[in-house]
């Protein structure tokens, strides 16, 4: 026997009314590029969302048409966000940060319409626009008249102004797609992953949950995790959704710059990649300076080292919560959210229960698997490929015929262990872990160890062909300040690692490369140095 309860039909639309009704003057914090602050209720941002609405019915956009943002964490592009899937068309998110083919190659491979464009990336654009015939409009977000010429640009103060502020949002069905992102491609060329009404509100509503993120309506969230990068997590969803005060840091990310606007708009929860916090950590130690509304920070893209922990802890009194997750999964995964459990364990302790990436959150359900496709056990210690199922994870990559997933399980990518209380703790990407005599090297646990050792900035550890044992770890470090003891660190790892895990050897450069979403670019570094421990021996 069926339920007969009504079918859901929840859209992205209901999100924004929902907000209104019940939070009109809740705010939307956004600084603009050029550093000023704007502030608009939930009701201000509900009408010019119904007015961009407007602009794009005039533009003739229909239900799943394609319309791409290059643009930073503004209210404008959360009013694309809106609009654009509240129309029933499709926010395609791309990262300005990818290479300017790969850009193009998205651009042409979604077939997008229009193109969103804030001015830091108009130059970009205009250098690419002849090659994109299928783009008939770009809209600059920007103030009046203030656009390239050109018969293509449009302004997006300019239309939004020449329209009323009611819109009747269309009603369609809740599997409907709603936004696009493509991953970060490392491996061959990047992939869209399409969402849906149904998915994104899904995400969202286990995103806020008290033992997910916890997003209600005293928090005051910051997404510093960017817009074109999964969403920014669902967190425009997910802060509209619990009445949330929402602060949009723009394109400054830099330490001075988070710091400023999170003390002066009193931000309690923040999300980001590791990178971004090293760069506000450094600004503080720097100038002596506390944080004194954050409680906490949620840490995903790459594992979050120890020593931030410690350092968000003991300094700035603030939680390190630790999510992991994936573009093919909306992103969030799980969770490392604070139990009285955990809370109650000496500080050292709790600093490494906070290392695991938590428990999956509702709706998702994750498995470790050997090779031979065994489900292996959750002792914390046997470790395999990290899969996931659920209503907000991929099934078909945009445009692939191609299944996903062979056996209803998508395989992250990721290597894992879980223990019998479900905490997941990523061992490294399955290409990322070092193979010495048989035996398997976690690369990010040697980085993590490095990290501790006073004065070393940022760590990579890669594995290195090598003619006695298949590969053996290489470790390059950026030291906060010049020269780094590389004897003394290797002397701290011996007490941090298993003695054969020791990197063979340790080299101190001045930068190292990162993806277009923040993350080590390993590959690039294994290019760089494939012959490196040939070369030293022969
Ligand atoms: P992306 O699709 O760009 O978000 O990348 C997803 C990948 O980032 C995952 O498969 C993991 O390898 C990695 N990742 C995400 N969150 C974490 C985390 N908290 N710790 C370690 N790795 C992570």
């Amino acid at each position: 026997m069926r339920g007969q309860m009504m079918p859901n039909d929840l859209l992205i639309s209901d999100l924004l009314e929902h907000a209104v009704r019940n939070h009109a003057q809740q705010q939307i914090i956004s600084r603009r590029l050029d550093g000023r602050i704007v502030r608009h209720s939930f009701h201000e941002f509900a009408q010019r969302c119904r007015q961009l609405a407007g602009v794009l019915q005039d533009l003739d956009v229909r239900v799943g048409d394609r319309i791409a943002t290059l643009a930073w964490n503004t209210h404008r592009h959360l009013e694309a966000y809106y609009a654009i899937s509240g129309i029933g068309a499709i926010v395609h998110t791309v990262n300005p940060r990818l290479f300017a083919h790969q850009i193009e190659y998205i651009l042409q491979h979604a077939e997008d319409r229009i193109l969103f464009v804030d001015i830091s990336f108009i130059a970009m654009v205009e250098a690419m626009l002849p090659r994109l015939p299928r783009i008939e409009h770009v809209i600059a977000l920007s103030d009046w008249g203030d656009k390239p010429q050109g018969e293509r640009w449009l302004c997006y103060e300019g239309l939004l102004s020449d329209q009323p502020a009611h819109f009747a949002w269309p009603r369609f069905d809740a599997q409907t797609a709603a936004a696009l992102c493509y991953t970060s491609g490392t491996t061959g060329q990047p992939k869209g992953v399409l969402y849906s009404h149904s998915s994104t509100l899904l995400h969202a509503m286990a995103a806020c949950r008290a033992d997910a993120i916890g997003i209600g309506p005293d928090s005051v969230i910051m997404p510093v995790v960017p817009m074109f990068h999964v969403c920014a997590w669902g967190v425009p969803y997910a802060a509209l959704m619990a009445g949330a005060r929402l602060i949009l840091p723009g394109a400054a990310l830099d330490g001075a710059a988070l710091s400023e606007l999170i003390q002066s708009e009193g931000c309690n929860i923040a999300l980001g990649v590791p990178t971004v916090w090293m760069g506000l950590l450094a600004h503080l130690r720097q100038h002596g300076q506390r944080l004194t509304s954050l409680q906490r920070v949620v840490i995903g893209g790459s594992a979050a080292p120890l020593a931030m922990i410690r350092e968000f802890d003991q300094v700035h009194a603030a939680f390190v919560m630790h999510a992991w997750g994936m573009t093919e999964m909306s992103p969030l995964g799980s969770t490392n959210t604070p139990t009285p459990e955990l809370l109650a364990l000496p500080a050292e302790e709790r600093y490494q229960r906070q290392l695991s990436q938590g428990r999956a959150v509702f709706g998702l359900h994750m498995e470790i698997f050997h090779e031979d496709g065994q489900a292996m056990p959750h002792d914390g210690q046997a470790y395999g490929h990290l899969k996931v199922r659920g209503p907000w994870v991929l099934a078909h990559y945009y445009r692939s015929d191609v299944p996903a997933t062979q056996d209803g399980w998508f395989d992250t990518g990721d290597i894992a262990s879980i223990d019998a209380q479900g905490y997941m703790r990523i061992v490294d990407r399955a290409k990322d872990l070092i193979k010495s005599g048989g035996e398997w090297i976690s690369s990010i646990d040697l980085e993590n160890a490095a990290l501790g050792f006073p004065g070393v900035r940022e760590a990579c550890v890669i594995g290195i062909a090598h003619p006695r044992w298949e590969e053996r770890p290489l470790m390059l470090v950026i030291a906060e300040s010049t020269p780094l003891d590389i004897a003394g660190l290797r002397q701290y790892l011996q007490n941090q690692v298993a003695r054969w895990w020791l990197p063979d050897s340790i080299l101190e450069v001045s930068e190292l490369p990162h993806t277009a979403t923040g993350k080590l670019s390993k590959l690039t570094l294994r290019a760089h140095y494939a012959d490196y421990y040939q070369d030293l021996i022969t």
